[in-house]
């Protein structure tokens, strides 16, 4: 139960009311992706992979907050889907596949990026990784001119400021920028001839020959190969999957059989995909081993316009209930289908870098149980008992990749505040029920009894909510602490504790505190926090 009188034994703990929120208006699109990235390192949320030996190109690790963030959000879609449907069911099939699984599905053929050759040295390189050390070595300039400038202001000098107003400093930048934004739309209207045009303009040399003597640029795929086997005789070539979709293809009838699934069903899954991506300059956006969410939803011939209308309803309903604003969300029609559909569309989310691809929805007939039965040479097929015949279902698929969800939940959720007083905080507005941590409590003092209350609340609480202990620094820096990391709630342990057995809870983003018995804060969190509510929307 509430009791609504404010704590107001310290300054520190007053209620301290918002001046004003700022993050996209006043911080700088760029700005706030380096503040992104900053953050989630800071704050124990992502790292990049093997940094102590200088990081690994495009591939990160989650860390304790990260990985707890991440497993909220896959939560809350598999739940969705598996949970709320019952006619989806969920299933984990392994990375590696029988490589013929990837001639079936079109990859081999088809999952290409551009490479280029010397026609000298014979030396093969990407060229988009040409064309990115040709930018580094620009960016080095801009370094080397940081270095000479504050040595030269010694004190004085403002990093900032410099990068912002120096016109050396500027032009460097515009011209790294507009190299790198050419590079991307070539690629992405896979306008190979103009590749090779910039690798010519900007008179880029092989790094071995030194000459200028290039072939065209050719495509080459993206799959990672690996090997399966103990000797080299007998290994077999397998790859790593570019996507989780094709463990879904093969175990149709699997799961037709043994679920005894009828038409329209749906198989879920979520599991690591990896891409030797061309272009991975977005954090984790683009990554080279990333995590999907799929869903092959298996429909009659003929039905798959009413369901491929129906995900994208139910799919864009699923990202606007989680509040982080229904103007971020737009559905982008493709205008080039791939050679598996006969409809896509895909959610873009309006990520700190602008609006970009966050989910796919992809129509995708009965391509690929079709192909899979031309390979195997066995059915693949499901009697209706409606029809009464037997055909190869068609398919919609809803993907999306939890990393880039990820991003967009974290992107949205970190906003710096200006407080009345002029102070500001840093805050990530986390959906409160996606929070890594649900509740941090606090002694208020480290003596009196205070911390075995507090311990005594942790004890009770864990087994249903995570939850954190702190007893360091003074309150008012323990809040601080806790905003950073979106932890939604804070109770504090004080001297009136010991006498009514209440303790003061603090809201994250409101900073509003009130008391509340501790006997309450059990059905309180779980009113607040639960999934459960937000299932009940969708
Ligand atoms: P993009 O056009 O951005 O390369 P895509 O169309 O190739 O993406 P799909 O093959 O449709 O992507 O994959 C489904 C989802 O998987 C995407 O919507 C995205 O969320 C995610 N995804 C794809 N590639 C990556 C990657 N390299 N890193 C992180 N997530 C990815």
């Amino acid at each position: 139960m509430f009791n609504t009188k404010f704590f107001n034994e310290k300054d520190s703990l007053r209620p301290r009311k918002t001046k004003k929120t700022y993050f996209c208006p006043i911080m700088q699109q760029s700005e706030l992706f380096k503040k992104v990235i900053s953050h989630a390192k800071e704050y124990g949320f992502i790292f990049q992979s093997s940094e102590i030996y200088e990081g690994l190109n495009a591939v990160y690790d989650y860390g304790q907050n990260g990985a707890a963030l991440k497993k909220n959000i896959r939560d809350y879609w598999w739940r969705a889907m598996v949970q709320l449907n019952e006619n989806i069911v969920g299933i984990d099939a392994a990375i590696f596949m029988h490589p013929t699984t990837w001639k079936a599905s079109g990859h081999v053929e088809a999952f290409n990026d551009p490479l280029i050759d010397n026609k000298d040295s014979k030396k093969r390189y990407r060229a988009d990784v040409l064309i990115e050390e040709f930018v580094s070595k620009i960016e080095n300039k801009i370094s080397k001119e940081v270095t000479k400038a504050a040595k030269r202001f010694g004190n004085a000098f403002d990093k900032a400021q410099y990068l912002s107003t120096n016109p050396r400093v500027l032009e460097y930048q515009s011209k790294a920028d507009s190299i790198l934004k050419r590079m991307v739309k070539s690629l992405e209207k896979e306008d190979l001839a103009d590749v090779k045009a910039l690798i010519e303009e900007l008179e880029i040399a092989c790094p071995e020959s030194g000459s200028r003597n290039w072939t065209d640029v050719k495509q080459f795929n993206l799959m990672f190969g690996t090997k399966l086997g103990a000797s080299t005789e007998t290994a077999i070539d397998l790859y790593l999957r570019p996507e989780t979709a094709q463990g879904i293809f093969v175990n149709f009838l699997n799961v037709q059989k043994s679920g005894r699934m009828k038409l329209p069903f749906g198989i879920a899954q979520t599991g690591k995909a990896f891409r030797n991506e061309i272009v991975a300059r977005q954090f984790i956006f683009r990554m080279r081993e990333f995590e999907q969410m799929e869903m092959q939803f298996f429909i009659p011939p003929g039905t798959q316009k009413k369901w491929y209308e129906h995900w994208k309803e139910k799919r864009l309903k699923w990202h606007e209930a989680l509040g982080l604003g229904s103007e971020n969300y737009r559905f982008h029609d493709h205008d080039k289908l791939a050679h598996y559909a006969d409809a896509a569309t895909d959610i873009e989310f309006n990520f700190p870098f602008g609006f970009k691809e966050l989910e796919g929805i992809h129509s995708r007939t009965d391509f690929d149980l079709g192909n899979h039965e031309k390979y195997t040479g066995k059915k693949l097929q499901y009697f209706d008992p409606v029809r009464n015949e037997n055909y190869v279902p068609y398919v919609v698929e809803t993907s999306i990749g939890l990393d880039r969800m990820f991003l967009a939940v974290f992107s949205k959720a970190l906003q710096e505040e200006t407080l009345v007083d002029g102070s500001t905080r840093t805050v990530l507005k986390l959906p409160p029920f996606l929070a890594p941590t649900k509740l941090a409590i606090f002694p208020l003092v480290k003596k009196d009894g205070l911390p075995d209350i507090a311990r005594k609340i942790v004890e009770d609480l864990k087994f249903d909510f995570t939850i954190s202990y702190d007893e360091k620094d003074a309150v008012g820096r323990r809040y601080r602490r806790q905003d950073a990391l979106g932890t939604p709630y804070c109770i504090t342990v004080d001297h009136q504790t010991i006498e009514d057995q209440t303790v003061t809870l603090r809201d994250r983003d409101s900073m509003s505190q009130e008391r509340i018995s501790i006997d309450a804060l059990g059905k309180l969190l779980n009113d607040n926090l639960s999934i459960s509510e937000l299932l009940k929307k969708l």
